[in-house]
């Protein structure tokens, strides 16, 4: 289905490990959307640094990037002093400041309109009017909402046990999609780990009621079911279509490697719970504690 009509996006916002790639590729399995993987990292471990894109190519000698940056006019940005210009924007622009007068500056303008036209290029390239993009970072979409309007920005919002996402983040793991040997991915102490997971669940939850819909979902019912607890958000998703199982390959910028075998169930990752020492549960328990008991995780210690 072409379309030249402002594109719908799903953005998947949450921590690090917590199911987004997995949510992406079942959610662009509808037949009018396309998962398109981090989209805020299209400027630097996209057009900068020429990582793999999901099609197992890098990302220049990707015909579908080829062409969405050919059709966005896109070729001679400066791509890292865009991305510098992204993430300046999305410390400055805090929830509690969000859309004052001094953060409207021209630069900021100048980058919705970059931001804009990829958006509608990749949704002319792709000829599917919804966009799913797993770039997680709750500010961001703000960001979009800028570009294209509340009503165009649906919000899916995962979360999970912070212990696991804690213990997940101090592992050493390859970053296998940077197509370059000895890359690894980032790593974090239970401490930075605790305290990041937080502040996203808070940015996150500050989204309800600012986008088109909102719906969290826990990334254990997401192992669990797979699709099945997805469903009943995506769809009641205006014209997003019909769920079709059949694997597709998805053009994804960035996002977990487990995405270019093209994954479709993952098992949930749970040896955190044997496997995490006592202190390290309860410092992160300690920092996470409201949204641990908001979540129904309190109980859950497995120790
Ligand atoms: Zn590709």
């Amino acid at each position: 289905m072409a379309t030249t009509e402002t594109p719908r996006i799903l953005l998947i916002v949450g921590s690090a490990r917590s199911g987004s790639t997995l949510a992406g590729t079942l959610a662009g399995r509808f037949t009018n959307a396309s998962y398109l993987g981090e989209l805020i990292h299209f400027w630097d471990r996209g057009l900068a640094l020429d990582h793999l894109c999901g099609c197992e190519q890098q990302f220049s000698a990707c015909s579908f990037w080829n062409a969405v940056v050919q059709n966005a006019g896109l070729a001679g940005e400066n791509a890292m002093a865009r991305h510098d210009q992204l993430h300046a924007a999305l410390k400055v622009h805090s929830l509690r400041r969000w859309n004052t007068p001094e953060n409207r500056t021209s630069d900021y303008q100048d980058m919705l309109n970059l931001i804009t036209r990829l958006y509608e290029s990749a949704a002319q390239i792709a000829r599917t009017p919804w966009l799913v993009d797993s770039s997680k970072h709750p500010i961001y979409a703000r960001l979009l909402v800028d570009c294209f309007g509340a009503d165009r920005v649906h919000v899916l919002h995962l979360v999970r046990d912070p212990r696991g996402v804690a213990y997940s983040a101090a592992k050493k793991r390859p970053k296998i999609d940077s197509g370059r040997a000895g890359d690894m991915m980032t790593q974090r102490s239970y401490l930075q780990s605790g305290l990041a997971w937080l502040k996203v669940q808070v940015s996150a939850e500050a989204l309800r009621g600012t986008t088109g819909t909102y719906q969290r979902i826990k990334y254990e019912q997401l192992c669990e079911f797979g699709a099945e607890a997805l469903m009943p958000y995506l769809n009641e998703l205006p014209e997003i279509g019909v769920y079709s199982p059949q694997f597709k390959t998805d053009h994804t910028v960035s996002g977990n490697p487990a995405r270019l075998a093209g994954f479709s169930k993952i098992n949930a990752d749970t040896s955190w719970r044997n496997e995490i020492s006592g202190i390290n549960a309860s410092t992160v328990a300690a920092i996470t504690l409201p949204f641990l008991i908001r979540y129904g995780y309190a109980n859950a210690i497995g120790k």
